[in-house]
């Protein structure tokens, strides 16, 4: 059985460094073998050819490249490509590329599920299941790149970032999602710069002061409502971390390194977070944090109370919190004829009878639509 194989995707630079090195190898071997894997998307250790014979020999008895199973792959008409993953236990996760003018990028996920339980969020209605080992987080990576550029002719977009903002709360997921996004930044790897590399959290204060101190990617902040009465409601982990707690660490988030970004991500639902006075209240408790603000038309799933807020209204909002100073972005709805939002298609699949359950696990390769 492969079960008692090494996965080489679970391991970045500094970890293949250190097995190499314990097993009496050099360690240069380690950047070999990951400009193979995540840089030609080669997965037969047999094709690489500056690994000795007896080298290569050694390690298909010990190791193993293993990706998640493609079970679904859809290309929505913007564009758009939506990826649902299964993995060995079963379960399944979903990554979504969005292609744009001047970029790609990818939204991959760190769980499978959420325990957060956020009233909004299609991913926390499906409760938590477990976390993804690095080698789940990387393969998402690895499998968006080698589809997109297979598909070269027809979509020429590349993935230039990567937003953890798929299923899941990274941070709960600390140590794996660090080593993921260590291999997306790795110049032997998918060489992305820290300002393409963004983490998104729903505010886990002490995880958050941890990330500061090990690692200098981009953070976005699920604040999503300008009050602690409001923000108990919307995404619950506020009763845990109130406000005052979050915006005094993303202030600290700046003063080691004022160059770091932080963007504070607002869901826009109808009559319930997006009036003037929440504008107002937003401006005033931003005070000093000189942060971007991203405001996101909400995603409707089957069975939530929550409407999207009319563009007029999110138009409104914008428009005030642009005159108090604060850069203020809209981000566009896309893959709407794919359920692109992440977790609405592993939603959709959970919702069905075990039958269709069934049926899904068994499918081998789906071609894009
Ligand atoms: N758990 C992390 C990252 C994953 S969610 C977090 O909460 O930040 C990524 C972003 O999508 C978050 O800002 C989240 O609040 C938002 N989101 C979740 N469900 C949504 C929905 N139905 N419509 C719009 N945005 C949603
Ligand atoms: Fe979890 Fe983020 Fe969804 Fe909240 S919004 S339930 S933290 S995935």
């Amino acid at each position: 059985m492969s079960d008692d194989k090494l996965n080489l995707l679970n391991f970045n630079r500094q970890s293949l460094e250190a097995w190499f090195i314990e097993q009496g190898e050099q360690k240069f071997r380690a950047t070999q073998i990951l400009q193979w894997i995540h840089q030609y998307g080669v997965q037969d250790l047999n094709e690489m050819t500056n690994l000795s014979k007896s080298l290569r020999q050694r390690l298909l008895e010990t190791t193993e490249i293993k990706l998640p199973e493609i079970a679904l792959e859809q290309t929505a008409k913007d564009g758009t490509r939506k990826w649902l993953l299964r993995l060995a236990d079963g379960n399944c996760i979903e990554a979504v590329f969005i292609p744009e003018d001047d970029r790609g990028t990818l939204c991959v996920s760190s769980q499978v599920g959420c325990a957060l339980n956020c009233s909004f969020c299609s991913t926390g209605q499906q409760g938590y299941s477990r976390d993804l080992s690095i080698a789940e987080i990387i393969g998402q990576v690895w499998i968006a790149v080698r589809s997109l550029s297979a598909d070269n002719k027809k979509h020429d977009h590349k993935v230039t970032n990567v937003v953890m903002m798929g299923m899941g709360e990274p941070l709960l997921n600390f140590d794996n999602v660090v080593a993921a996004m260590n291999i997306m930044m790795d110049d032997f790897a998918y060489g992305l710069s820290k300002r393409r590399v963004t983490l998104s959290t729903s505010g886990i204060v002490p995880a958050m002061q941890r990330l500061a101190e090990v690692s200098d990617v981009a953070l976005a902040v699920s604040l999503h409502a300008p009050n602690d009465a409001l923000r108990d409601v919307l995404v619950p982990i506020n009763k845990k971390y109130p406000l005052r707690e979050l915006l005094a660490v993303c202030k600290d988030y700046f003063k080691k390194d004022t160059r770091r970004m932080i963007t504070m991500e607002y869901v826009m639902l109808d009559g319930i977070n997006d009036s003037p006075q929440h504008a107002q209240e937003l401006i005033k408790i931003l005070r000093g944090i000189p942060a971007k603000v991203n405001l996101i038309p909400f995603n409707p799933f089957p069975g939530t109370q929550y409407k999207r807020s009319p563009q007029i209204v999110i138009d409104r909002f914008r428009d005030l919190l642009y005159s108090a100073g604060y850069t203020t972005i809209t981000r566009k709805t896309r893959g709407d004829d794919i359920d692109a939002a992440c977790g609405q298609l592993v939603g959709k699949v959970n919702d069905r009878t075990t039958r269709t359950r069934k049926l899904l696990r068994d499918i081998p390769i789906t071609a894009a639509q």
